[in-house]
């Protein structure tokens, strides 16, 4: 399959770049083909802009938005990968979804209804949160972690085959821990299989 790596982390020594290497590598171990779109090192710009709004509202798509689209279209799968701010995707990957995710693009409103126009196959998101499973059990907060990227983004765009994985308490886990998730990583490029 042709997979997208969209991944989301201003810091090369983080251990979501970690997750990112793993991926990459799982993934190309089992054949598939890999593009890596790493937001911040592209300096990508996540602000949605009147001027940009304009343009979409009469039916004009901007150069740098047709750009990012085209990753898009070329990808049979997408993986995510991103740590958990404030309960959410960090800014510059919402920012993202806000500017490539336009209306006739990724879906559109008709007779019927929503349609989602996505065609990917498959989407993993791969979050890190630093709260501990419990924390987020006790605060029944698990679905916030998730839900609008799987539900509120990916899955409402038309993809069917939506799945996540989220690695709580990433600090305080330690090395084993941080060790079996990182094998645990590697091993989603089989995920992408037929
Ligand atoms: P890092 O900080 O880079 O690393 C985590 C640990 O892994 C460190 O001990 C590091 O030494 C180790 N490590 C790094 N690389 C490797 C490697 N290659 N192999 C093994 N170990 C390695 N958390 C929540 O739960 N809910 C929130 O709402 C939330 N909001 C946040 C908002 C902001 C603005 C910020 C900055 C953090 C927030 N957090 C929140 C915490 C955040 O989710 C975690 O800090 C993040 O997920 C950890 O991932 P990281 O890649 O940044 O880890």
């Amino acid at each position: 399959m042709k997979v997208l790596i969209v991944y989301a982390h201003p810091n090369e020594s983080s251990f979501n770049h970690a997750m990112l290497e793993q991926i990459s590598f799982g993934l190309q171990e089992e054949g598939h083909d890999v593009q890596v779109k790493d937001l911040y090192a592209e300096n990508f710009d996540p602000v949605l802009r009147a001027s940009d709004l304009e343009q979409l509202q009469k039916g004009n798509t901007p150069e740098s938005i047709v750009v990012e689209q085209e990753s898009l279209r070329w990808a049979e799968g997408l993986v995510f990968i991103y740590p958990l701010w404030w309960f959410g995707r960090p800014a510059i990957l919402k920012g993202w979804f806000d500017k490539v995710l336009t209306n006739g693009f990724a879906f559109q409103y008709g007779d019927t209804g929503l349609r989602g126009m996505l065609q990917h196959r498959r989407a993993l998101a791969l979050i890190t949160a630093g709260g501990t499973e419990e924390f987020f059990q006790q605060n029944d907060a698990e679905h916030l972690v998730h839900r609008p990227m799987t539900d509120g983004t990916l899955a409402f765009c038309g993809i069917e085959d939506v799945h996540h994985r989220i690695y709580y308490d990433i600090a305080g886990m330690g090395d084993k821990g941080r060790q079996n998730v990182l094998e645990e990583v590697a091993g989603l490029g089989r995920h992408f299989n037929e």
